[in-house]
């Protein structure tokens, strides 16, 4: 059925008890033209557009937990295609563009709010730095603004501008950025793709790749039994390693845990995502009122989903150093998330040396933002066997031939990305 404002005032009057099931919970075929491991934002985007978009239907996802389990779930919300360089800009305003009309487009509310993401500057060096990569976003086609310290000041009046220790000269602002609610999307993909006919298999974890003469790979071991795939699809995050080895493959890519918090809930307090430039910290107010933050990763490999209290030090100080006046709030709750971190600090969407093999991965702590265009892309790959124009650069054999996408410029050194 259609979300819509009738079906919510004809179904409260009959006291919401007949909505259906937003999707199925199929068992598993014995075989699917595609297979998609992992049912996280990628992998159900991928799913949809591969049903939408080129009219592939015979497709699974599975995934080894519930919908929205993963990083999806855990994400800070944050979107925005503010990027320096021609190999990551125009896929991320792809992703933009298809965040503007993606409540329309799936008929699911994901609360999608463009409320500017603002990067503060400290420095006249950063200044330069922010300015440059304003203008690269322009010369693409992206909004930017640079705003002076009077700019910023009547935008976020809370930031500190008297007494700083990293005082306040500006920052570069992308009025189209904001935040999205996170597991919406992950719902909003899965209820589209099923409607569409793909099979969203949950708590079906995959144990194995089966493969065939020549290498090829014809299917998976799961939980639940062999499932048989005529293209076999990876987009498990911060699993890649780990999946990925099950077909005998060794990614440039290391799992790091990166923690986020929610304070108790105020009145309107922030009303943008603000970033901290003097070190690493990001903060946006939810519609319930709490202030979510985070800042880097903990800087160590792991998979487990739980910080370590030195980053949380570290993060509160940012956070305070920015703005005095969050030392005063109670944090209410923290968690971690398991980041497939690559050598340069962008994503791969590829073939892989084996054949029927495709690969989406290595999305470090900004994979978020990229959800419609990533599941886009891969599913373009997977249909036509060509990367799409935007993706093209988020190759594989990139790390060999020395093509790094380094946003950052920071070298093959996953935990500073
Ligand atoms: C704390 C935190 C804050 C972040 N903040 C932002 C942000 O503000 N903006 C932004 O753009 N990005 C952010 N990110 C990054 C972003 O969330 C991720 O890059 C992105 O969600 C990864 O893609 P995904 O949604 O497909 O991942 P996931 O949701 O993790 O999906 C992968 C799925 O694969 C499943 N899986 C793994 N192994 C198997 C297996 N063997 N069999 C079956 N299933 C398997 C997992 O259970 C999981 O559900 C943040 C991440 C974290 C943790």
């Amino acid at each position: 059925m259609r979300y819509s404002a009738l079906s919510v005032f004809l179904k409260g009057l009959s006291g919401n008890r007949d909505w259906p099931r937003a999707w199925r919970a199929p068992e598993p075929k014995p075989s699917y033209d595609v297979v998609i491991v992992g049912g996280g934002g990628h992998g159900l985007a991928t799913a949809y557009y591969l049903a939408r978009e080129f009219g592939i239907t015979d497709v699974a996802v599975l995934e080894k937990g519930w919908l929205g389990s993963g990083n999806i779930g855990r994400n800070t919300t944050i979107i925005r295609s503010n990027y320096l360089l021609a190999g990551n800009n125009p896929f991320y305003e792809f992703s933009m563009k298809l965040w503007e009309g993606l409540e329309r487009d799936f008929n699911f509310n994901a609360m999608v709010s463009q409320r500017g993401v603002l990067n503060l500057f400290h420095s006249d060096g950063q200044r330069d730095a922010y300015r440059r990569r304003g203008n690269a976003m322009r010369l693409h086609g992206v909004d930017a603004d640079l705003l002076d310290r009077d700019g910023v000041r009547a935008r976020v009046p809370t930031i500190d501008f008297d007494n700083a220790r990293f005082p306040v000269k500006g920052g570069l602002l992308q009025p189209r950025g904001g935040t999205v609610r996170h597991d919406a999307v992950a719902w909003g993909y899965a209820r589209g793709a099923d409607a569409r006919g793909v099979d969203v298999i949950q708590h079906c974890a995959v144990t194995g790749i089966r493969r065939g003469p020549g290498g090829l790979v014809l299917g998976v071991e799961t939980e639940r039994g062999f499932v048989g795939a005529r293209k076999l699809a990876l987009a498990t995050a911060g699993h890649s390693s780990v999946t990925a080895a099950m077909a005998g493959l060794k990614l440039p890519i290391e799992s790091h845990v990166l923690q986020a918090f929610v304070t108790e809930g105020l009145k309107p307090l922030v009303d943008t995502v603000v970033t901290f430039g003097a070190g690493h910290f990001y903060v946006s107010q939810s519609d319930k009122g709490g202030l979510v933050f985070g800042g880097d990763i903990d800087g160590y490999n792991s998979y487990a989903r739980r910080g370590n209290l030195a980053t949380v030090e570290n993060v509160a100080e940012a956070g305070v150093a920015m703005m005095p006046s969050l030392s005063r709030l109670k944090v209410l709750r923290s968690w971690g998330g398991v980041m497939d971190m690559s050598m340069d600090g962008s994503p791969i969407i590829d073939r892989t040396p084996v054949d029927n093999l495709y690969l989406n991965a290595g999305w470090c702590y900004g994979g978020f933002k990229a959800t419609p265009a990533s599941g886009y892309c891969f599913a373009h790959l997977i249909a036509t066997g060509e990367p799409h124009p935007t993706a093209a650069a988020m190759r594989l054999d990139r790390f060999a031939r020395g093509l790094t996408i380094d946003e950052k410029g920071q070298g093959a050194q996953p935990n500073l990305h």
